[in-house]
């Protein structure tokens, strides 16, 4: 990776996006403001850094992910106006907030206008922007781009399935199965196997009116882009690629993931925190270091899916009542409306020395620790898929967007994990954990991620399908 001077540039001021170097091409990338949709972007940035293209990140300043430009000055980084309602951001609700966004670069010049500042400054000191590279939810950027003969290259955080999930969301209508009715929770979507209606990227909470216009708008402009780009992988979602081709009607549609495994980054312990959020605690690492191989369940649901306090409870004596080592990831804003989440009265006395739980873990690193044997997730994909890497079966635990329909996959598809379904109860999760850790069936789990850690390993070696798309990918952005 090259080390041109622009920290100070980045530095200076947190992210004028001026990167005085000798790059000849640059690319202008878009990330959506949750930690799932960061990380990969960056990661991907990481790659195209790494290929010689410099790199500065448009950026939203208003959320809690605020990207820190200090902690990349290889990056050059431009804020982004984002014109989201301020109790649209306090609702937290992440539908709301993400057309919001859109509804504002679609309605305002202002997004254009950055745009425009940006490829202004192509000449002697700043190499010309040859694409703009989106995260797929801010397809109102897309428009702009076009506007001013700019390329655009979106970037699919999610899995190729959920993508065809989308494409398919007008039929789905048609067909009867959204929005659901509590009666065909169960009933097989016979056009997408191996989905059921309870799947299906949406709880009946969701406002699928909403929804459907959002969707048509997100895949009316994926047919517009110069080339797709998915963070997964040719032998995890052969079929599910195959589709995403023969429709979408985009010549290039390129499988380049787990990114975080392309990333160097991602190898190198500084570069970890390199985004956001809460202070990756390295010392759940040190505690990994004196456990058992294999032993400790890594419980985590992500960024964003929360608990009641009661559900906190029944997890915490699961997890102690399991007699099973455990590293369990509790974020401060995991029970929402509390001051901070309260374990139980006793827990902290009856896990000593065999449970951990900490506010935020360095996850890559915590999944691939020798002494982790399991993962209770919430299926975000980007946890899903750091998990396939590893080769570590897993508990599902989906709640919203596209997290069933990952776990689905996990359960039905790949057969490397099970969902743990109904309320949460102790001697449930109790059982759940000891099926996925000691039992047979968890093993025959283990067995197969392991051969699925074997095939993410091969997608980087010479010839390999993630290391051929990013070729392609590279050798497209030099040719805009
Ligand atoms: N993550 C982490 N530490 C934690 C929990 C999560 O670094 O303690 C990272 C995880 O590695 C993943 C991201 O946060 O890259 C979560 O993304 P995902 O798509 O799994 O879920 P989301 O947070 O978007 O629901």
């Amino acid at each position: 990776m090259s080390t041109t001077s622009t920290a100070q540039d980045a530095s200076n001021g947190g992210g004028n996006g001026r990167q005085p170097h000798a790059r000849a091409r640059r690319v202008l990338m878009f990330p959506l403001p949750f930690q799932g949709h960061i990380n990969p972007m960056l990661q991907l940035a990481d790659v195209l850094h790494g290929r010689g293209l410099a790199v500065t990140i448009l950026h939203y300043t208003g959320f809690r992910n605020t990207l820190d430009p200090a902690l990349r000055p290889e990056f050059g980084f431009v804020a982004v106006p984002d014109g989201v309602p301020a109790d649209v951001v306090a609702s937290g609700n992440v539908v709301s907030m993400i057309v919001a966004m859109n509804t504002t670069m679609e309605a305002s010049v202002a997004f254009r206008d950055v745009l425009a500042a940006e490829l202004g400054l192509a000449g002697e000191r700043m190499p010309r922007a040859a694409c703009l590279f989106v995260d797929s939810s801010l397809f109102g950027a897309q428009k702009a781009a076009e506007e001013l003969g700019l390329p655009t290259i979106a970037l699919r955080t999610g899995s190729a399935a959920c993508f065809n999930c989308i494409l398919a969301y007008p039929m789905l209508h048609q067909n009867g199965y959204l929005p659901p009715e509590e009666s065909q929770l169960d009933m097989p979507v016979k056009e997408l196997p191996p989905l059921r209606v309870r799947d299906l990227f949406l709880s009946s909470r969701a406002d699928h009116d909403m929804l459907s216009k959002f969707l048509a708008k997100a895949t009316h402009a994926a047919r517009s882009y110069s080339a797709l780009v998915l963070n997964t992988f040719e032998a995890l979602e052969t079929d599910e690629l195959e589709k995403i081709r023969d429709e979408i009607g985009i010549a290039m549609v390129l499988a380049t993931g787990p990114l975080h495994r392309l990333s160097s980054k991602t190898e190198d312990t500084a570069g970890r925190s390199s985004n956001v959020l809460p202070h990756e605690d390295h010392t759940c690492i040190e505690w990994l270091d004196t456990q058992i191989t294999g032993s400790v369940l890594y419980v985590s649901v992500g960024s964003l899916a929360c608990m009641d306090s009661g559900e906190l409870s029944e997890v915490a004596w699961g997890l102690a009542n399991s007699g099973q080592p455990f590293l369990w990831v509790v974020r401060q804003d995991l029970v929402p409306g509390s001051d901070g989440p309260c374990l139980p009265k006793g827990f902290d006395d009856m896990v000593m020395g065999r449970g951990r739980v900490t506010p935020w873990a360095p996850q890559q690193e915590v999944l691939a620790h020798r002494a982790v044997g399991g993962f209770w997730t919430h299926n975000g994909w980007n946890s899903t898929l750091e998990s396939v890497a590893e080769g570590c079966p897993m508990i599902c635990r989906p709640q919203f967007a596209d997290q069933m329909m990952n776990a689905r996959y996990v359960d039905a598809v790949w057969g490397i994990g099970f969902e743990l379904e109904g309320e949460l109860e102790r001697n449930k999760i109790g059982e759940a954990i000891l099926k996925l850790m000691k039992g047979s069936e968890g093993e025959a789990m283990r067995k197969r991620a392991g051969e699925l850690k074997k095939k993410v390993a091969s997608c980087f070696e010479s010839g390999g399908s993630s290391l051929l798309a990013i070729n392609e990918l590279i050798d497209h952005v030099s040719s805009l």
